[in-house]
């Protein structure tokens, strides 16, 4: 018996990066992942792995900011498994500019992947959920979801707003045994991160090298990168909790970079 046989998981952004490790770390323990993410062969290539450790995993063509996208989506896992039992809303994308010419399309784009992603793949679960009177939602918000860098209006705009999402739903969910909390990494390794090194390095005036030690690493406690499976411990604890006592929480998983 391992801590997530029989379950299904939807998560979003699950062909790359932090939501790939957590499908898979998912599937080990004996769950079902549902790979959702805008980039379907990818998500095929991540379904395709887990089944090749001889574990299930569904994958499904989901833009989570596009409403009938995300309904049709859970609709059909529901229809294939029954049910929804865990939702980690982790999609999402980062642009770096300075907020004195962020372009307006660019704040909404952003905002509307994070947020309306977040609210809409909730919305669609939760109506599942509520009828088996069971499930674990998990936002992916992030350092910047307690503090603030420069270059990353809306992010960090975003981030923090998960986790009101967060404290909302576990006040509304929790009479039908669905708990919310946040995991909020440090810098991760993962193409979103290896995009923003040089974007970053032009609009700071620094090299690759000091970006990484002096913006990204500078107040950890030990210099290093939190690792995808950092945060898939976090992600899978909450997901496996069995009452409503971890609610409305948000834990911070950075090498100590911020101490709450
Ligand atoms: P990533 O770029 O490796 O993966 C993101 C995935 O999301 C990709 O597979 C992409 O196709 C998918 N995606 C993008 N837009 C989408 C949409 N509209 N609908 C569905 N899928 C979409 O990024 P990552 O670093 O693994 O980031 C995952 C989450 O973790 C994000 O919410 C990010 O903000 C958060 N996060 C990342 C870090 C980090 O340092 N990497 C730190 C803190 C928080």
């Amino acid at each position: 018996m391992t801590r997530f046989d029989g379950r299904v998981a939807i998560v979003t952004g699950a062909a790359s990066g932090i939501g790939k490790e957590i499908a898979l770390r998912f599937a080990a323990e004996g769950g079902i992942p549902v790979i959702a993410d805008l980039n379907l062969d990818a998500a095929n290539a991540t379904a395709a792995e887990i089944k090749s450790k001889g574990s299930d995993a569904f994958a499904v063509a989901m833009n989570v900011a596009d409403e009938e996208q995300v309904e049709k989506a859970v609709d059909d896992v529901v229809a294939m498994f029954g049910k929804v039992d865990v939702l980690v809303s982790n999609a999402g994308i980062q642009i770096v500019r300075p907020l004195v010419d962020f372009p307006f399309a660019d704040w909404r784009k952003l905002l509307s992947i994070h947020l309306d992603g977040a609210f809409l793949t909730t919305r669609a679960c939760l109506k599942h959920m509520y009828a088996a009177n069971y499930g674990r939602v998990i936002y992916m918000g992030s350092v910047h979801s307690k503090e603030a860098s420069k270059l990353k209006a809306p992010y960090v705009t975003a981030k923090h707003g998960l986790i009101g999402l967060a404290k909302v739903l576990a006040k509304e969910g929790a009479e039908h045994n669905v708990t919310a909390n946040v995991v909020c990494p440090g810098f991760v390794r993962t193409p979103l991160v290896d995009k923003q090194i040089p974007e970053q390095a032009r609009e700071l005036g620094l090299s690759e090298e000091q970006v990484v030690k002096t913006v990204m690493l500078k107040d950890t406690v030990d210099g290093e990168f939190t690792s995808t499976d950092d945060v898939a411990d976090a992600v899978l604890y909450f997901a496996a909790a069995s009452s409503n006592a971890v609610t409305g929480q948000s834990l911070v998983v950075s090498h100590g970079w911020f101490m709450q």
